[in-house]
């Protein structure tokens, strides 16, 4: 590919950004010539406003010129899931899909009418599914899937205790910490916010100390971290549970302010003491739970309480498992006893990390309408009561499940179709093979995709869509910014592609619908910024703005979540029925689910370490973030692959008796399945328990041997009481295989 220079008339330079769904969002200049990205460059502010770009950007034009992109719309041809598709024309694809839509609406009734949509584009005007919500609300509506694969558990923990979901600090504020506490969270990979690791750096060269407490021993940890204390995967909360215990029996707590701005703490206490059950949540209690060492708690939770002001930071890792939100609830609870909470340097926890300046969850969109499919419904705004969320729709996690046994398993419809854009949630949920199975169950099965993805090979008619680059949009950053992003169209459409408002529109003629509103992408761009408060509030010049591609928010003092609530709590309280940080919830205890207790509590679940089923699969597996892609977004490119082969993290300790050496094929399995995949011997990752990063793109071969190694051949589709994904809490064997 050419190289551009600046003497080159012919280059243009576009200012752009990428939607993935990242954790960050890094202003791009792209160099255009010919309709082709030549070269790409990051921020060009001075520090320390410059946003860094992460390596996955760096590759980013491979991404979109690569040369397996999708070009034109297909249909099947072969056996579904063989991938055997050949070419045909926009006109028959979309005739195809509203036939579909048509026929399964008249014979079983809307709610056989699956719309999968996901994060794989997160913006504004073309966010997935915006349109395609849209256009099915006007049609009489369809079923869906509620909940965030990752940040569910950290959600509803946010939700009970606060009230709120704006639970983050501006990353700049770490300068104000003298303890950090990376508890579950490695930002050099999973990024939550774009700046983090800048700030991380620094906050440590302030003189910060930082611990990481993690499975493994992560890059963060091995970059910034002092110390690293090593735990068992689902033994969060235990351990949490028990510095509670020690700053309680050592009078450690910030009484004062749990007087205060709390209620329930007493309860909370009364279960740490073992006044509840008999059992006092001692660091000798959770250290036969957790592995970590009895002084190691007792040290941990001394210099938590005593170092102030100090930010206990957890975030979404260890929330992805079986009782997940106990673990964002309970690190809540400790930044509460500490008193760490709206205050500069400390934190607030809940595992969500957001500020409420720009952040992407209030980005404007297509208004979609009310779907009629759940207009009887419960209204379930708010709620923490899980079970009212699945009366009318379906938790993404169990969204194959739904697929096989409709209305007979509990679920709210028998799903006869399925159309699909900006997911692989065969690849990203749990259980992969049970997916597969449920797509070759269907009568029909429609995408809207950038590549052929071990979910879009199970399609019967596969749309092409553009790539950001391809498109216009505002968007937002991940969690922590503060600043708006412009990201303008570099490209034209490549090859047939089109973007999925677009293919909305027309869908729209094809099934008679005629209010779908058509604009032009710059007459939608201009609506969104009109009518968005924030927008219209920050950015006076538009033009100014999309010239410029990004709008940062000069704060005086950094964002601190909560800080008028404990400032003024009179004329500010906090969002929950109390006003108070909810320690004891009388929301939660009123839903009586025993998985839900009303008070963080540690609780055994199966497939933990102690689950009988540990006899025939002793390890535990957990599927961390890749740092080479985003999910299973840009698996394909080969500049990525080559920083990060895909590998089994496993300790000498499970590998040596297993005969496993460093760079052996193995077959990690359990009842779900067996993936085939490279073994890292290291003591980077504790005895007991493998790592294998998510994202990995689902290949069985005619074994049913994942020979790509998804992670999620291995995991559980379920979900927790709470509502967190059941993806790290799943038990393997490993053994040596054979390369085939
Ligand atoms: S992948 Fe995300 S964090 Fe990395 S450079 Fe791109 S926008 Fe930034």
């Amino acid at each position: 590919m050419p190289q551009s220079s600046a003497s080159d008339k012919n280059v243009r330079i576009v200012r752009a950004t990428s939607a993935f769904d990242c954790g960050g969002r890094c202003p791009l200049r792209l160099h255009v010539k010919d309709n082709v990205i030549v070269r790409i460059e990051g921020d060009d502010a001075e520090e320390p406003d410059q946003l860094r770009t992460c390596l996955r950007c760096r590759a980013y034009r491979q991404y979109i010129h690569h040369p397996e992109r999708l070009m034109y719309p297909q249909k099947r041809v072969g056996r579904r899931g063989d991938g055997q598709f050949e070419r045909i024309s926009w006109d028959e694809a979309l005739d195809t899909l509203a036939n579909q839509l048509k026929r399964v609406k008249k014979i079983y009734g809307n709610g056989a009418i699956l719309l999968m949509t996901g994060g794989g584009y997160l913006a504004s005007l073309h966010r997935g599914g915006a349109a395609a919500q849209r256009l099915l609300n006007m049609f009489g509506g369809y079923v869906t899937h509620y909940g965030n694969i990752s940040s569910e558990g950290a959600v509803w923990a946010s939700l009970t205790q606060y009230g709120s979901v704006m639970v983050g600090h501006s990353r700049e504020d770490m300068l104000n910490s003298r303890l950090i506490l990376l508890w579950g969270w490695d930002p050099a990979r999973m990024i939550s916010g774009t700046n983090t690791m800048y700030h991380l750096i620094h906050a440590k060269e302030n003189g910060a100390r930082v611990i990481a407490i993690d499975p493994r021993y992560h890059d963060t940890a091995a970059t910034v971290a002092d110390q690293w204390v090593p735990i068992r995967p689902g033994t969060d909360t235990a351990v949490m549970a028990a510095m509670a215990n020690v700053m309680i029996r050592e009078k450690l707590q910030d009484q004062a302010f749990l007087d205060r701005y709390t209620v329930g703490f007493d309860r909370f206490k009364s279960y740490l003491l073992g006044e509840e059950d008999g059992v006092e949540k001692t660091p000798e209690w959770a250290a036969g739970i957790s592995g970590v060492p009895a002084d190691i708690i007792a040290s941990l939770a001394r210099e938590y309480a005593t170092t102030r002001p100090a930010a206990l930071m957890d975030c979404q890792g260890p929330a992805r498992s079986a009782m997940g939100e106990q673990y964002n609830r309970c690190a809540a609870t400790l930044c509460a006893m500490t008193g760490n909470v709206g205050r500069p340097g400390g934190s607030a926890g809940g595992g969500l990390m957001g500020i409420p300046v720009a952040h992407m969850f209030r980005s404007p969109g297509i208004p979609a309408g009310k779907n009629p499919f759940e207009l009887e419904g419960p209204k379930v705004k708010g709620t923490l009561d899980i079970r009212e969320r699945v009366i009318k729709r379906i938790h993404i996690n169990t969204l194959f499940d739904a697929i096989l046994k409709g209305k007979k398993g509990g679920y709210p419809s028998d799903i006869r179709m399925a159309w699909s854009m900006c997911n692989n949630y065969l690849n990203q949920t749990g259980n992969s093979n049970k997916a597969a199975k449920a797509l070759q169950s269907l009568e029909f099965f429609a995408t809207q995709e950038l590549f052929m993805t071990p979910q879009a090979r199970y399609a019967d008619i596969l749309l092409p869509v553009t790539s950001t680059a391809e498109r216009s949009d505002l968007m937002r950053p991940w969690p922590s910014g503060p600043y708006f992003m412009f990201s303008n169209r570099a490209l034209e459409p490549l090859g047939e592609c089109k973007d999925d408002l677009e293919i909305a529109t027309e869908l729209a003629a094809k099934l008679d619908i005629k209010d779908f509103e058509t604009h032009s992408e710059e007459a939608w761009l201009r609506r969104l910024y009109e009518r968005s408060t924030d927008l219209k509030h920050h950015i006076r010049d538009f033009d100014r703005f999309r010239q410029e591609g990004i709008h940062r928010i000069e704060l005086e003092t950094p964002v601190v979540a909560f800080r008028k609530q404990i400032e003024d709590p009179e004329n500010h309280p906090f969002d929950t029925p109390s006003g108070k940080i909810e320690i004891y919830s009388q929301r939660v205890a009123d839903i009586v689910d025993g998985l839900c207790p009303p008070i963080p509590k540690y609780l055994p679940t199966s497939e933990d370490r102690n689950d009988p089923l540990s006899r025939k699969y002793p390890l535990q597996l957990i599927t961390p973030h890749p740092r080479n892609r985003v999910h299973s977004e840009m698996y394909k490119v080969e500049w990525l692959r080559e920083t990060e082969p895909h590998r089994v993290w496993i300790n000498p300790v499970d590998a040596t008796p297993r005969g496993i050496e460093d760079g052996d094929e193995v077959h990690v399995f359990n009842d779900r399945g067996t993936i085939a995949i490279i073994a890292w011997v290291t003591e980077r990752i504790i005895p007991g328990v493998v790592s294998v990063t998510e994202g990995a793109w689902y290949a069985p071969d005619a074994n049913g041997i994942d020979r790509g190694g998804c992670a999620n051949t291995l995991t559980r589709d379920a979900y927790s009481g709470g509502g967190a994904a059941v993806l790290n809490t799943s038990l393997v064997e490993v053994m040596k295989g054979k390369r085939s």
